[in-house]
Order: C-alpha cells, then structure tokens, then sequence
C-alpha cells in the first residue's frame, strides 16, 4: 500500500477545499466520498464574496444570485430591507455546483478521489493512519482530515470538537420560477418559525426555501404548516416545493480541532453559526487554514497542528460565542428581538453585514458594549 500524505474523510466544501490546497503545494492527497453524486444538496447556499480570499481561482462561474438587499419580516408583516449595494456582497450558489466546482479544482492539482468509499474505520499505527471502508478497501496516510459533516462520528471518537453536540432543526427545497422574489433579494421571515427562522433565497430561475430551528434539536418543525403561510406570501403554491429534512451542527463552544497528524474541518468541526446557520464560510475558512498549518507540518516547519485550533479561535470560534449568546437570547424572546435588534436603525444593515462578511457578532458586541458604557458615563457626569 503506498503511503500518501493526507486523507481526507468527505469530499464537500469543506473537504475539497482543504483538498485543493494541500494538492496545490504537492502534498499527496486523497479524498475519500462515500457518495459522490448527490443531485441536490440540501442547503441554503447564501455565503459571503468574502470566501474569494481563500481561493486563487475566481468562484464566479458558481454564482448564481448576487444579494444586494435583505428583507426581514415577522410574521410576514413589519418588513425592514438592508440594502447591501455598498457593502460586500451575498452570494447565492447551487451546492451541488460549489462542491463538484472545487472537487475539480482539486482534482486539477493531482488530488485523487475514492468514490463509494464510506469510512468505517479509522486507526492509528506508528505515526500512521490506517483507514477502511466499508467495503474493506484501504489506504494509510501521514495525516488525516475529518470532513464529513454534521453527522461524524470521529470527532467523538477522537474525543476533539465540542464536548456535546448541539443541533439544529433544519428543511430546505427549491422550487421552480421566482413567485414575487425580487431579482437580488432574500429573504428572512422570523416570526412563523419557533425559535428560528425561514428563508428564500433566488438562485437564477429558482428559489430556495427553508427554515431552521436553533434552540432545542429535539424539537422537530411543522414543516407543511411554515410553508403554507410563507409559500404565498412568497407568490408560490405550498404543494410547489420539495425538500428535504437535516440535522445541521452549530457551533458549541471553544474546543480543540486538532490532534496529532489529525485535524477536524467545516461541520465536523462544529463551526457553523448557531444564529444564522451559516456554515459555507466557516468550512472554506477551516479547509484553507487546516491546510495551511498541514503544509507547514508534513514540510516539517512545525511540530504540531496546534496552531490550527488557535487560528480558528481566533478567526471564527470568538465571533461564534457571541453569536451564540445573541441567539439564545434572540430566538427565546424574539419579538422582543426583532423589535429592538432588526427594526433599529442601522440593526437589520449590521446583520447583513455579518452574512457579508464585514463584521462578527464579536465586533458587534463590543459596540453595543462601548455605546452603553458611554451612555452609563453620560448619565453619571
Ligand atoms: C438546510 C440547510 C441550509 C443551509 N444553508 C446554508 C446557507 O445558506 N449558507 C451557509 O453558509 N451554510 C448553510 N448551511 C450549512 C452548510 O450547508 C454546511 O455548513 C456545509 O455543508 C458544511 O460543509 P462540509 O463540507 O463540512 O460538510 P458536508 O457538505 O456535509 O460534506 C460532508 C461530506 O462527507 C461525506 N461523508 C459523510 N460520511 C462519510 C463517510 N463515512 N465516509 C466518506 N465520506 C463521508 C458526505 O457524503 C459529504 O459529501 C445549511 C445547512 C443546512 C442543513
């Protein structure tokens, strides 16, 4: 069996992405898919143009949708739009297209792929990982790279990530012309899903729709009833969509990302936005930097892959404990939470810039913070 540098458990934006830029500077690769072709992959696919930054190829032929403006509303009324024109932009892609669009930029730089290969196994012996799949084939790799989302068991089993998983509810489908989407709008409607929210985002002739609920995962959505009030409003019929359920994992607390030889990446990793389930930046974010300090590792530049679990802390897991915080509070009183953190002046202009990338929920605080400690030492002066 020959001996390759990297394996990666889980060819989607995160794994690929990762991928690319260990095949990019030499390093032997392999991705390991246990199914490869998915026509629809069930997500949103709104991410930030602030992704570009991690790739040396432009992302545009992928793009199906440029948002320039939001429109939040609850309970479809009290709408507020952020317009998004001179800020960065939002993008929309098809997820099926981002993934297979990067697996072929990996590909191009001499990664291999193993299809059908579902990881069942994963060992270590001297220094070396030993992986298997179902169907018995194997391969041994100096490091490994676990990507294969919300559902892994090997964050667990390699006792790295969060100490418990938390979950959210999610449902998302698409459907077939505009109704009265606006070219360059989403959409998010907070207040006819409990604890959560819904969206539609345009993508070309379609739309995508869906809903995600944050705070307890054991607690399921009324699916049917959520799309027959939102669907007309959208100038769809409910009975128009078809989707499908899944459980996402968000973002649960500072942990460690790495072990030796060992690296978790995008929703393995637990990375995703337990506000805004955005999870497409965190995965190409993770991928690039996972790859980066593994570079320097198998090049023999650094002794351990510590550094990664720090850059994300730092990059992604500080803003995240905010997020976290305005999620528990905003999604248990959300009227409340609509009413002062959307509909204030400025508010709703702020969360479109964190789903652009121009700000964190952590940036946000210490604003918030700042404003009344001013506003304290006013009032005692
Ligand atoms: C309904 C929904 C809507 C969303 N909308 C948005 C959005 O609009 N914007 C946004 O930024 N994020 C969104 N997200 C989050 C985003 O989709 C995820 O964060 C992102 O998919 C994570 O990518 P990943 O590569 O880590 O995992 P995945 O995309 O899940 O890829 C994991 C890969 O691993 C493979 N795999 C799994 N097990 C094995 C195994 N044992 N062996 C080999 N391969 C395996 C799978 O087949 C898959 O290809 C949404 C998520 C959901 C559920």
């Amino acid at each position: 069996m020959t001996l390759i540098d990297v394996a990666i458990v889980g060819g989607g934006a995160s794994g690929t992405t990762t991928a690319f830029h260990l095949a990019n500077r030499g390093k032997k690769t392999c991705i390991l898919e246990k199914n490869i072709s998915t026509p629809i992959k069930t997500c949103g696919g709104g991410m930030s143009a602030a992704v570009q930054q991690w790739f040396p190829f432009t992302l545009q032929p992928i793009v199906d949708e440029v948002i320039t403006n939001v429109e939040f509303s609850w309970c479809l009324t009290d709408k507020v739009v952020a317009d998004l024109s001179e800020d960065s932009p939002f993008w929309i892609v098809k997820r099926e297209n981002l993934d297979s669009y990067l697996l072929n930029q990996a590909l191009n730089s001499s990664c291999n792929l193993l299809t059908a290969f579902n990881v069942v196994k994963i060992k270590k012996k001297s220094n070396i990982w030993e992986i298997t799949s179902l169907d018995g084939r194997q391969i041994e790799a100096k490091a490994i790279v676990i990507a294969d989302g919300s559902q892994s068991k090997w964050s667990d089993f390699f006792n790295l990530g969060p100490k418990k998983q938390n979950y959210a509810s999610t449902f998302s489908g698409r459907i077939r012309g505009r109704g009265n989407v606006l070219n360059g709008t989403a959409r998010f409607e907070f207040g006819i899903v409990k604890n959560g929210f819904a969206w539609a985002f345009p993508l070309g002739n379609e739309v995508n729709i869906g809903m995600g609920t944050f705070l307890d995962s054991k607690n399921s959505i009324s699916i049917n009833k959520i799309l027959n009030e939102f669907l007309p409003d959208l100038g769809f019929e409910p009975s128009e969509v078809t989707g499908q359920n899944a459980k996402l994992r968000i973002w649960n607390g500072h942990s460690n990302l790495n072990g030796e030889g060992i690296l978790l990446v995008g929703d393995a990793a637990s990375l995703c936005d337990p506000f805004l389930a955005e999870g497409l930046r965190p995965s190409l974010m993770s991928g690039f930097e996972a790859a980066k300090v593994l570079n320097c590792w198998l090049d023999g530049n650094t002794k351990n892959l510590d550094e990664y679990s720090k850059i994300m802390k730092t990059n992604w897991g500080n803003s995240m404990a905010w997020g976290k915080r305005i999620s528990q509070v905003f999604y248990r009183f959300p009227k409340t939470g609509y009413k002062y953190g959307i509909k204030r002046p400025t508010a709703s202009k702020r969360i479109s810039q964190i789903l652009s990338g121009q700000m964190s929920y952590e940036d946000i605080a210490k604003r918030v913070i700042k404003r009344l400690l001013f506003q304290n030492l006013k009032s005692q002066s």
